[in-house]
């Protein structure tokens, strides 16, 4: 089993029978390297001072995005919207699999030419799906930031094997999410084939399970079973997908506030400038100004970027 040290996980353990609110502070910051290091950038370098003392202050990691990207335009607006609510790392899917044959299947390589640009004018990092090893060379070749694995691709380890053939060796961040089926050993296969070849970081997406009576989600979330894999991988990153668990936008809010109450480390959430002609899941989309609202309602604001963890990292600050 894939172990590390737990200090080095970023798992935030707390201090049972602290006497005080300070000591408790200084607990948190020096019992994890990356509360550590927010320590060192806020003291030491004096940034954002006060920031220190929210005593139930959180770090969590938001990658938001079009379900697909559709053209320059859409991509550069909403990125640009996205951009002022603080995200950092936009995500864009240019192959997408689709369930049905004859529907919108994604742009293609240009695609990948517009997140690049999107890299260099805007200075965000960006993430794209690959679901054949094809497609994982070509984003590589285009020095795409972040690639996630799909739910359809997770449920086959050959599929998987050929992935991690052409990601070996290499340091591009991998976001794997669970099988469309709610198979435990299956998504822990595709972990474990992942981390087989020394993959700088990998990170666990929860997009919820497809099943015979899924309402009133699109997917039926397990939020258990995703913490049961956090268990079994307490070094990787575990993050939510509201998007695809609901399917469409009212329910979204429930669904991250439920995330955050279990304490997952991250938002993967779709977000399109213009949600109701979206090419793709347009019933789940928000406009990135729906969507600051939306953490704002969480609690959610953001502090700084961190950048000690590879990829999709941004430090969020959730009070209460
Ligand atoms: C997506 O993130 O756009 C996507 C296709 O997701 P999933 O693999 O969860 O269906
Ligand atoms: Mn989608």
């Amino acid at each position: 089993m894939y172990e590390i040290p737990w200090f080095l996980s970023g798992e935030r353990k707390t201090f049972e029978g602290i006497a005080s609110p300070e000591l408790g502070i200084l607990w948190k910051y020096f019992s994890n390297i990356r509360y550590f290091y927010i320590f060192y950038r806020n003291v030491f370098l004096l940034q954002n001072f006060e920031a220190m003392f929210l005593w139930n202050e959180k770090a969590i990691q938001i990658v938001a995005g079009p379900c697909s990207v559709e053209s320059e335009e859409q991509l550069f607006a909403t990125a640009r919207g996205l951009k002022k609510i603080g995200i950092q790392t936009l995500r864009g899917g240019i192959w997408k699999p689709r369930s049905r044959a004859h529907h919108f299947e994604g742009v293609g390589e240009p695609g990948l030419r517009w997140l690049q640009q999107v890299q260099q004018e805007l200075s965000m990092q960006v993430a794209t799906e690959v679901a054949t090893p094809r497609q994982a060379e070509v984003a590589l070749k285009y020095g795409i930031d972040i690639l996630w694995i799909g739910a359809r691709t997770t449920v086959s380890p050959f599929m998987i094997q050929e992935i991690a053939e052409v990601l070996r060796g290499g340091d591009t961040p991998v976001m794997l999410k669970n099988p469309v089926c709610p198979d435990l050993e299956l998504w822990t296969g595709a972990v474990e084939r992942l981390l087989d070849i020394d993959l700088k970081q990998l990170s666990l997406i929860h997009r919820g399970f497809s099943v015979l009576d899924d309402a009133p989600y699109r997917n039926i979330p397990c939020l258990e079973m995703a913490l049961e894999m956090k268990k079994r991988f307490p070094g990787l990153p575990l993050f939510c997908d509201p998007s695809h668990i609901c399917g469409k936008r009212g329910l979204l809010y429930g669904i991250c506030a439920e995330a955050l109450r279990l304490d997952m480390d991250g938002l993967f959430i779709e977000s399109h400038c213009c949600p109701e002609v979206a090419l793709s899941d347009a019933a789940q989309q928000l406009t990135p100004e729906a969507l600051g609202k939306m953490f704002e309602n969480l609690g959610i604001r953001q502090v700084e970027n961190n950048k000690l963890h590879l990829g999709c990292e941004i430090l969020i600050q959730r009070k209460g």
